[in-house]
């Protein structure tokens, strides 16, 4: 493929903007500056430089006046904005946005990028999809296509691909500051948005806010200083809220960490240190999450649909990694919600697969590594009665979760004084835990009491890696006292049909690549060049790396696509040299 046919797919979203083009027919992320997201902050430094992503989020905490969020709410709604004293359109601030991500692709792709998919929410008008074209073409972009979101997310699950498919799609998309529902019907090939709603002031952001709020509520009832007059005290408490709510996704509970918030009357610094509960969390925002359900009973209505004649229901945006967001929308539609495909990523994986198709890439189907089964272990429930539950199965990974992942959960034992546990593993779904699979079973001894009642709450952990492996871990919540097991389960990807159809297509692709000339790689590089970066991407794979030497190696990575593309071989031969010598660290 000719540098100037290639396409790249863009999310540019309210919170995140997020880069994917085709790489060997499947849609792939881009990193932005090594980091798959792309906060959508723009800013001006006190030196007067551009900046965008995460220095520029991390500036908004002390200087908001240079620095411009959420700028896709204003689109096309004739409105300006000022930062660092200068006016600029919502078209420019989003054309930062925009140049920052084909700088990124220049970056890995080792050529320029002139040419783009853009998504949109579905509700967008004409107004906002010029603005969206403006903004592009104010960048330096060719937009090739505007596509609604949705769309987009159905099409990174693969659907629309085939011709003769015919499905119905409820898209429930919450995201950091918007919540879009939209039902799509997918008929050979042509998408109808059927009905969309949805809240343009709802999403993560306000999750953040109402844990923060309780915070500084409690801040203000002991110490009588309300940190929400202070502007930076106040940004600082809304990001590390933010950071316990995702910690609260996979977690039982995190704690709210804040030093030096504030000084009290005699100057003596006060600091912050809050444990909040995965419940308390729920319940904070538990009207927020209702209000979705209600959008999501409104555009049912619309469309003249029940639950029922909805074939799919795809999660997208960050916020759905909540375990209550799954719980609450399996419940509503009577069946399990998909969110294989990374709730953040799905957006620009499918933009990518439209820029692929407009391209003219072959397109095979999105793989994803999840776990066919849900995982959990036997336990007992006590009803109100007073009568024991036993063999029940309490899910801490539940089916199709993508792989890697990490999800705890916090039990207590039956009776005063026991001392001992007995942990049973399971696969399967069944609510029974001995219907299940057993995966295996050990023991947690000497247990000491840790609650007033004399019983003792213990964290049950699940860490499934990508290769399937799972690893129980339990801790004794007040001691930490640490009992650990390796249990093997099975990796599968996708379905059976699905993986076949695959390898159908891709020999389909093989046999016309032996007929063409050979394809040009995505970057020209020199065939020693080319084995060192594959074997550096084997170890940022499969080996366990600190972070640190982790993006260490990806960076020196970056550098020499840069490199290659300014065919500068000094600087090559001098990077490649680094990159060896961490290697050699890594592979130690
Ligand atoms: P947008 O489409 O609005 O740009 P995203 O879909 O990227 O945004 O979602 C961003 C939001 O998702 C943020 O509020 C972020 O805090 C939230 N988020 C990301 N990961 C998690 C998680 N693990 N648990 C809960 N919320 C999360
Ligand atoms: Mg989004």
């Amino acid at each position: 493929m000719n540098h100037e046919d290639r396409v790249i797919g863009i999310d540019l979203g309210t919170t995140y903007s997020v880069l994917a083009v085709i790489v060997d027919g499947a849609p792939r992320l881009v990193p932005v500056k090594n980091e798959r997201l792309l906060p959508s902050v723009v800013g001006v430094s006190p030196q007067g430089e551009v900046m965008v992503g995460y220095p520029a989020r991390n500036q908004w905490v002390v200087a908001p006046e240079r620095t411009i969020r959420s700028i896709k709410r204003k689109m096309g709604k004739g409105e300006n904005v000022t930062m660092a004293g200068r006016t600029y359109t919502p078209q420019e601030i989003s054309a930062f946005i925009l140049r920052e991500m084909m700088a990124a692709a220049r970056v890995a792709l080792g050529h320029p990028v002139t040419r783009a998919v853009i998504t949109v929410p579905a509700y967008f008008n004409e107004v906002q999809r010029q603005a969206t074209l403006e903004a592009g073409a104010i960048a330096g972009l060719t937009v090739e296509r505007i596509i609604n979101e949705p769309t987009a997310s159905a099409l990174a699950y693969g659907y629309g691909l085939s011709n003769d498919e015919h499905l119905k799609a409820l898209v429930y998309d919450l995201g950091g500051g918007t919540f879009d529902v939209s039902i799509i019907e997918l008929n050979q090939g042509v998408v109808d948005v059927l009905a969309t709603a949805g809240d343009n002031y709802l999403g993560g952001d306000d999750f953040d806010e109402r844990l923060a709020g309780m915070i500084a509520d409690e801040f203000r009832d002991a110490h009588g200083i309300d940190l929400r007059q202070k502007h930076q005290a106040w940004a600082r408490l809304q990001r590390a809220a933010e950071e316990a709510k995702i910690e609260l996704s996979s977690m039982p509970y995190a704690t709210v960490n804040l030093e030096y918030v504030a000084n009290d009357k005699k100057g003596k610094p006060l600091h912050i240190r809050r444990e909040v509960e995965r419940g308390e969390f729920v319940e904070l925002i538990d009207d927020l999450l209702q209000r979705t359900l209600a959008s999501v009973d409104k555009a049912l209505q619309d469309a003249s649909l029940t639950p029922r004649d909805v074939d799919r229901v795809l999660l997208v945006g960050g916020s759905t990694r909540i375990p209550a967001v799954w719980d609450l929308m399996a419940e509503r539609m009577g069946k399990d919600p998909h969110g294989e495909i990374d709730p953040d990523a799905a957006v620009a994986l499918g933009a990518a697969v439209q820029a692929g198709i407009i391209a003219g890439e072959e397109i095979d189907a999105v793989l994803v590594d999840v776990t066919p089964f849900s995982l959990g272990i036997e336990t007992v429930r006590m009803s109100f009665t007073g009568q024991m539950q036993q063999d029940v199965f309490a899910r801490l990974v539940r089916g199709n979760t993508t792989i890697p992942v990490s999800k705890s959960e916090v039990f207590t034992t039956i009776y005063p004084g026991q001392k001992d546990i007995r942990i049973r593993v399971y696969q399967g779904e069944s609510q029974i835990a001995s219907h299940n699979t057993l995966l295996g079973e050990f023991m947690v001894e000497d247990l000491k009491s840790n609650r007033p009642d004399r019983l003792t709450d213990v964290t049950v952990n699940f860490a499934l890696d990508v290769n399937g492996i799972l690893d129980v871990s339990v801790l004794e919540r007040k001691t930490g006292k640490l009992v650990s097991e390796r249990l093997k389960a099975n990796r599968q990807r996708l379905s059976p049909e699905q993986i076949s159809e695959s390898q159908a297509k891709l020999a389909e692709v093989y046999a016309a690549r032996d007929e063409e000339e050979e394809v040009e790689a995505v970057t020209a590089f020199d065939p020693g060049v080319s084995a060192l970066l594959e074997r550096a991407s084997g170890v940022l794979e499969h080996t366990e790396l600190d972070a640190q030497l982790a993006s260490e190696i990806s960076g020196v990575i970056a550098d020499i696509h840069r490199a290659n593309a300014e065919d500068d071989t000094d600087r090559m031969e001098e990077l490649c040299d680094e990159l060896i010598d961490l290697i050699m660290e890594a592979e130690e």
